[in-house]
């Protein structure tokens, strides 16, 4: 059995939607009485109370607020468990100490088993029934449908969802896989977002630039909004009536980018997914390359490259592809990059040499070859791929942990890209400034 998850947008009726937000206050406020328990108790107490305790004391907590008797005890029970989750990331060192929450941060809540909601859906729309809340129209269409076995309700810019977990049947998956046997090797670029060969054909697939569009409106909205009178919590000055409303008109085309950005993952996936069941990119540390530069030429520079690569959302990419891989039964290989540099290599006489940003061609002085850049890129990382399948002469499982270890000291293949890498490893590290090749502190397992 696998688990799937499935998102729809529900339209409640009037009196729903209140019965809606009337929930989500309840849950909110259990959540803030959760840490305040949990916060008072070691400073008064000097006693950390765990989950079991709080679980255990949900019983004589809805004996005083009423009100909590007619939600559904596992919910709360969720709502318990996200408290203890956050003082968990905290003692981890991942979070900051958890806070009270206001409504206006408080996205949802969760039913973690079947019971409480019902669903009246075979995956394309249908209703959700909610016990004590009632019915609601849901809009969507799930790839595999299957038994809902969780889900969480999302309030967010101002839209409804259910994100339900299905549990989809094997044979059911295995149908819908298909038996593509395609290798695609893409790099994540900035200027034309996804570069893509299969060693016959390559072509660039334009990055949409959905923020420098929606960019203009917001200067203006951020304008309009600046000339109002903004709140001031510790001057305790409240918004007025026309802030928040310029407020709603922001956070709206925010709402609309994100989705128009989540569309075009969604579809641009696909396109890459059909026909190949294997893909090769690059390891990117997103993060690391939009860390803003402080000072230098390369300023201006960067943050126009942070700002596409925050537009097209490369994280974003990555994971739908291997969502939609892992359906399919297909395989996502990332090339390590600092050891291969696809971006320094010439994909025909394996020639390494440093661009520039803006060197947008790729022309190989030693053998004279010539190609765009991040198509180049994508060569070198197709070459790298099917080179180590020789070296290993083994099945498609084997390779993705063979990019995370570097137990090479065995072979002697001295034609293959990862050697002659290896052999300018010590050279390349010696030069490690450039934005492309992220740092080396910096440790990631694919
Ligand atoms: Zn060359």
């Amino acid at each position: 059995m696998a688990l799937r998850r499935a998102t729809f947008r529900l339209y409640p009726t009037k009196q729903v939607n209140d019965l809606l937000h009337y929930h989500r206050r309840l849950h909110k406020e259990l959540y803030n009485a959760a840490v305040h328990n949990r916060v008072n108790s070691y400073k008064k107490f000097g006693k950390s109370v765990s989950y079991f305790e709080q679980q255990n004391f949900l019983p004589y907590f809805k004996d005083v607020w009423i009100e909590y008797k007619q939600v559904n005890s596992q919910a709360l029970q969720s709502t318990l468990k996200r408290v203890d989750f956050a003082f968990q990331r905290f003692f981890k060192g991942l979070a900051k100490y958890p806070r009270f929450k206001s409504i206006r941060h408080y996205s949802g809540w969760s039913y973690p088993s079947f019971t409480g909601w019902k669903t009246h859906s075979t995956g394309d729309n249908g209703y959700l029934e909610l016990a004590k809340i009632g019915h609601i129209q849901m809009r969507g269409k799930a790839r595999l449908w299957g038994h809902p076995k969780a889900m969480d309700i999302v309030y967010r810019n101002g839209k409804w969802y259910a994100s339900i977990v299905l549990e989809v049947d094997e044979i059911l998956l295995k149908s819908s896989r298909q038996t593509d046997t395609g290798i695609v090797a893409i790099d994540l670029g900035c200027n034309d977002a996804i570069a893509w060969t299969n060693g016959k054909e390559n072509g660039l697939i334009a990055a949409p630039r959905f923020l420098r569009k929606a960019g203009d409106k917001n200067k203006r909205l951020g304008k309009a909004k600046r000339r109002k009178r903004s709140p001031n919590f510790k001057k305790k000055i409240k918004a007025s009536r026309r802030w928040k409303k310029a407020q709603k008109q922001v956070s709206k085309l925010w709402g609309k980018v994100a989705n128009q950005r989540q569309n075009w993952v969604h579809q641009d996936t696909t396109r890459i997914i059909s026909g190949n069941s294997t893909v090769v990119t690059e390891k990117l540390e997103v993060k690391k390359m939009s860390a803003k530069a402080r000072k230098g030429k390369r300023k201006k520079q960067k943050s126009g490259l942070n700002k596409s690569i925050l537009d097209v959302g490369m994280g974003m990419i990555k994971d739908a592809l291997k969502a939609k891989l892992s359906d399919v039964g297909g395989l996502f290989v990332e090339v390590p990059t600092r050891r291969v540099l696809p971006s320094q290599t010439c994909p025909k006489c394996r020639h390494q040499e440093k661009k520039t940003l803006d060197q947008r061609i790729h022309f190989c002085k030693n053998c004279g070859y010539h190609q765009q850049r991040d198509i180049a890129s994508a060569e070198v990382m197709l070459l790298w791929y099917s080179n180590n399948l020789q070296e290993l002469g083994t099945s498609f499982l084997d390779v993705d942990g063979f990019s995370s270890t570097s137990n090479t000291s065995k072979r002697k293949n001295t034609g293959s890209l990862k050697q002659l890498s290896r052999a300018k490893r010590q050279k390349s590290q010696a030069t490690l400034g450039d934005v492309e090749t992220p740092g080396d502190n910096v440790v990631s397992q694919g």
